[in-house]
This record gives structure tokens, sequence and C-alpha cells, in this order.
């Protein structure tokens, strides 16, 4: 028993060796068979069944489902916050090609990885109360120690991209949902993520403002950035690059997308 157990046991170079799949560099994350099941009690729920998807560079992906469907779940296990039962979850972690399967990291490298390759953005912001717009987008930064010249520079010019030059030293209290949530959209640039990861990013949003925060989704995309939002909101779904459907755990339809924002309320 014990010699087995030794005889599984892979070094460092092993491990490394293991973890990482040569994909396509124009791949961003490859998601396969991806599997996650809740148990309550005797109750079996299954909030991923078997789902698969790849998301190439720079592209633009909506995947919509009701409330229940495993949105959220989807989000989780992607961004490393939740562990699926079974699957594959590949990223392409130096954009070469070098892809490394987040299943098998440790949790220090799914803190890495949350840190400076994945941007996430949720429903409720999830901003420091007692932070000003600066500092919460700094925070990653400070986290990840990098050097307090730099941090300043990338802050200014990012709350400065998504037009918030003028609130920098706001209280999250001090801004309005709209203004909050593009706090978070420059937080999870920060340190330049593989990927945009957003949990029904206008959820809390009026219509107004949902298009707002819609353009500076697509500004992101021809500007070059990753990005798959999921949300039950059907419209605005429609001017990404692909729309997916979730049911129950499980995608069902994908259409195409690339509707103008002009056109979503038509
Ligand atoms: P959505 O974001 O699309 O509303 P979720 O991913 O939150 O869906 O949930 C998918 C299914 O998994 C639902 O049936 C939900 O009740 C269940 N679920 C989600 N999180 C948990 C949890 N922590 N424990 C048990 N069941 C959960
Ligand atoms: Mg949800």
């Amino acid at each position: 028993m014990t010699i087995e157990k030794k005889k599984g046991r892979m070094n460092k170079q092993q491990r490394a060796t293991a973890k990482s799949i040569r994909i396509d560099p124009d791949i961003v994350l490859l998601v396969q068979d991806l599997t996650k099941t809740y148990t309550i009690g005797n109750t079996k729920i299954t909030a991923l069944n078997k789902v698969n998807l790849t998301i190439r560079k720079g592209e633009f992906i909506a995947v919509v489902g009701p409330s229940g469907s495993g949105k959220t779940t989807l989000i989780n296990c992607l961004g490393a916050l939740d562990f699926p039962d079974s699957g594959k979850i590949i990223y392409n972690v130096d954009a070469k090609g070098m892809g490394l399967d987040i299943m098998l990291m440790t949790n220090k490298q799914h803190k890495k990885m949350r840190l400076r390759k994945i941007g996430l953005i949720f429903q409720f912001y999830n901003l420091f109360p007692i932070l000003t717009a600066f500092e919460n987008v700094e925070l990653p930064m400070v986290i990840d120690k990098i050097d307090p010249k730099l941090r300043g520079e990338k802050v200014k010019s990012l709350l400065k991209r998504i037009g918030l030059e003028e609130r920098m030293e706001h209280l999250p209290t001090q801004m309005s949902g709209g203004e909050q949530q593009r706090v978070t959209i420059a937080r999870a640039l920060v340190n330049d993520p593989l990927i945009i990861l957003a949990d029904e990013p206008t959820g809390e949003l009026d219509t107004e403002t949902t298009t707002n925060i819609m353009k500076i989704f697509l500004d992101l995309k021809n500007a070059g950035e990753s990005i798959l939002m999921v949300t039950h909101n059907v419209r605005i779904a429609e001017v990404a690059d692909r729309i997916i459907t979730l049911t129950d755990g499980e995608f069902v339809v994908e259409k195409k997308g690339g509707k103008s924002l002009e056109n979503i309320y038509d």
C-alpha cells in the first residue's frame, strides 16, 4: 500500500508536465465535460452537466439561462472559486498555447490565477465599502506586490478608460450602481487578465445604465479582450459574438450574436 502510494507520487517537474496541455495559441479557455453536482440531504442537484466550451482570444461570449440554470456555478468553477466534480478547465496561461488545467492546481495556484489571469465581475459589485474607487482598483496589485508607482499609473489610466477619473476618491456609497460596476470592470482589468468572467454584470442596473455597461464590454472586446458573460437578460446577450443557452446545467443551443447595441430593444 505504502509502496503503491510512493510510486504514484510525482515530483514537481512531472506534476507540471502532467498538467500542461498544448492547445491552439488562439484559444484562451477550453472547457471539457464540466460537471458539478450539489447534494443537500438526499437531494442531488446537477448544476452543470458535461458543459463544453471554447473561448478564443478577443471573443465575447454570452451564456443565457433562467434562474437556477447553473450560470453562477459556471462562473464560480471557471473563476477557480468553486470546485467542479469532473471535467477540464484549461487556461492558455502563457498566451502561447501552454494550457494548464485549473482542476489540477493547488489552492495557492488558484489564488494566483484569480489574481493574474482572471478578471471577475459580479452582480453586486463586491467592492470594499471602506476603500475609494482608486483603492478598490489598486487592491489586486497591492496583494500582488506591484511597485506603488506602477500601481498608481495603472489605476489612473484604467479609471480614465472607463470614464471615472472624476470619481477616484469616492467611496462605493458615494457612487451610483453603474459607477460601482465600472469600478469593478477597472479592477478586473488591472492585472491584464487572460479573460473577463462576468456574472450578471447588469443585474442590478436600469436599462440606460445597462446599455452603458454593455458599451464598455464591446469596447473591451474590440480592444482584444476575451469576455464570458452570464446573464438572464437575453436582449443584452445579443450583442455578444456567440450566445449559448444553458438549461438545467446543459448547453442546449448556440446562436450567432453581433447585434448592434442600438437595436437590442427592437
Ligand atoms: P443561476 O446562476 O443560473 O441562477 P446557480 O448556478 O446559482 O444558477 O444554481 C444552479 C443550481 O444549483 C440551482 O438549482 C441552485 O439551487 C443550485 N445551487 C447553487 N449553489 C448551490 C449550493 N451552494 N448548494 C446547493 N445547491 C446549489
Ligand atoms: Mg446566478
